[in-house]
């Protein structure tokens, strides 16, 4: 993932559960290519507690709540990848085009913004997950959470969503420079009227 550019310096983390009850998690401030496998972090599901020579990711709490409320999640990433940050600071949900649906689902909600980490941070998602069981999380003015059954998975949605998410912004771009509008349904009717016989892309 760093040579993706899916990550940056130590920013990001990543868990794997472990048994019903724990999971392990990347430490706080550690350079990834010099972390070795005691350097990973054991975290109670239950209750939050944890052991290990470090400490653990600061915001291991996302992670928590992941495996907490889908016991099908065993692995989570959260990201700093720069497309999905940029769609998470419109602080909007992502509707990804149907290609996208099979990988990523059909909505990538956002949650709202609170400081990495905290309390508050821990509500929002818990809201969110409350009502939906997302594959992919966009954080508000800060990242993005991924989750799957296992790394793979995981990993292989955390690619796909950086390039849903590419493509997004790119068609946006684009839109934008044709002084064409962002607005669904204003688009719809600039391509009814542009291809009046073609059916609406
Ligand atoms: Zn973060």
């Amino acid at each position: 993932m760093l040579r993706e550019g899916l990550i940056y310096r130590t920013w990001g983390n990543f868990s794997i559960r472990i048994s019903q009850n724990s999971f392990l998690i990347t430490p706080s401030g550690l350079n990834y290519q010099q972390i070795t496998p005691s350097d990973l972090v054991e975290l109670s599901i239950y209750n939050g507690r944890y052991k290990g020579l470090n400490s653990p990711s600061s915001e291991r709490e996302v992670h928590r709540i992941f495996y907490q409320q889908n016991p099908n999640i065993n692995a989570v990433f959260h990201t700093h990848q720069i497309m999905a940050s940029i769609l998470a600071s419109r602080g909007r949900d992502f509707l990804p085009a149907q290609q996208w649906h099979g990988n990523l689902g059909q909505v990538v909600p956002c949650c709202a913004y609170a400081p990495s980490g905290s309390a508050k941070m821990s509500r929002n998602i818990k809201k969110i997950l409350r009502k939906t069981t997302p594959k992919a999380l966009l954080l508000a003015n800060h990242g993005a959470v991924i989750c799957g059954i296992n790394v793979e998975e995981a990993l292989k949605r955390t690619r796909l969503l950086e390039q849903a998410c590419e493509e997004y912004i790119a068609r946006q771009a684009s839109a934008f420079s044709e002084g064409r509008v962002e607005n669904a349904q204003e688009r719809l009717e600039y391509f009814k009227k542009k291809y009046p016989r073609r059916r609406t892309p």
